[in-house]
């Protein structure tokens, strides 16, 4: 971990770690309606869109951050290509000084015809959340009809040279457990890594719990029954722990903040499409942003505001007291953007 210095122009917390990502999610609508993200279609209520930043908003604070040393931005959603022209956005945040690399996390149903402009903008890689190969399941899963869309999505961005292009899926007891062989052959032919997230207490219909949760290590036991792997860690900071195929054929990755949450090298914040600040995932406590920018704040009173919040950082959901009655999700996981 870096050491912590009191008064540089860095994203620190007061635990000691640095603020190197951003992930910014551009909107909290979305065209699927996953069963362990959004809430029910009746009891849905989007953020006004009086209330979601510009682009040019987006990239003042992101101009701000990178000034603080944010390196890499991740955008998502809600559905980031349900936002018109996002290439657009893309192409301003590559040019930011500081800024290495633009990623985005999408459910792909807009790929195939947005791989190349957005190749075009300067995104590096894409991730695409598919979570079962089973039309009829995938249309149970995420509310939509969609799967051959998706996978032609996914060949679109291969053949268009977007790197990495990966693959999410949240493996889910009872609704997809059955299918984790099937999803990494998919991504073995291709050479695609898959990553398994576990179920998060972040969905919209409430049905998450514990025996829902299909952790990383019964994950890497199954898997590896028939296609042997070996262990090749998290990398610093990373949010999943590696495993190749001993056969060569690419490999997995973990993401497992249930089992075993990586909090204590945390180098990511996000921002919501409604300007919040949250400087971790299940953080309760917003930093609103965009009244900063729309109240005429210079980008030094909103590095300073920036600064304030990231310091006061969680220790992270390994160290809450949780599930318990007292813990309030933050918000559904399409308003944060995973
Ligand atoms: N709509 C895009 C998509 O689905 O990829 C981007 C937004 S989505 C909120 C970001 C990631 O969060 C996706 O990979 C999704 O599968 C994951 N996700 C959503 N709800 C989750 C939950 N309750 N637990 C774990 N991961 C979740
Ligand atoms: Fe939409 Fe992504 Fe949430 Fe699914 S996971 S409902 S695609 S935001």
């Amino acid at each position: 971990m870096e050491k912590a210095t009191v008064g540089e122009r860095k994203l620190l917390d007061r635990k000691g770690r640095v603020a190197k990502k951003l992930r910014i999610s551009v909107t909290d609508r979305c065209n699927f309606a996953c069963l362990f993200c959004m809430p029910d279609k009746d009891k849905v209520s989007w953020i006004p869109q009086e209330e979601i930043l510009s682009f040019e908003e987006v990239e003042r604070i992101a101009g701000v951050v990178a000034s603080l040393g944010i390196e890499k931005i991740r955008v998502t959603g809600g559905e980031p290509l349900l936002r018109r022209d996002l290439e657009r956005l893309v192409k301003s945040l590559v040019q930011i000084q500081g800024i290495r690399s633009v990623d985005m996390t999408t459910n792909g149903w807009y790929l195939e015809q947005k791989a190349k402009p957005l190749r075009d903008a300067g995104l590096r890689g894409v991730t695409v959340s598919l979570h079962s190969l089973r039309a009829d399941r995938f249309t149970k899963i995420s509310g939509v009809d969609a799967l051959p869309r998706v996978l032609r999505g996914i060949d679109r961005a291969l053949g268009e040279g977007l790197s990495p292009v990966k693959i999410n899926s949240v493996a889910i007891r009872g609704f997809n457990d059955d299918e984790l062989l099937e999803l990494v052959e998919y991504a073995r032919e291709r050479r695609i890594a898959i990553r398994f997230i576990e179920f998060m207490p972040l969905d919209g219909l409430g049905i998450w719990s514990h025996d829902r949760v299909v952790s990383g290590k019964e994950i890497v036991d199954r898997v590896s029954a028939k296609y042997p792997m070996v262990p090749r860690g998290r990398g610093s900071a990373e949010t999943s722990a590696l495993w190749e195929f001993e056969d060569g054929k690419g490999s997995i990755g973990l993401i497992t903040p249930m089992s075993e949450p990586f909090c204590d090298d945390c180098d990511r914040i996000r921002l919501t499409a409604d300007g919040k600040l949250l400087s971790c995932l299940f953080d309760t406590e917003y930093h609103d942003l965009r009244s900063t920018v729309r109240n005429g704040a210079s980008d030094e009173e909103l590095a300073k505001n920036i600064l304030a919040a990231v310091w006061k950082k969680p220790d992270g959901v390994g160290y809450m007291p949780w599930i318990n009655d007292g813990w309030a999700k933050p918000r559904n996981m399409n308003a944060i953007g995973g």
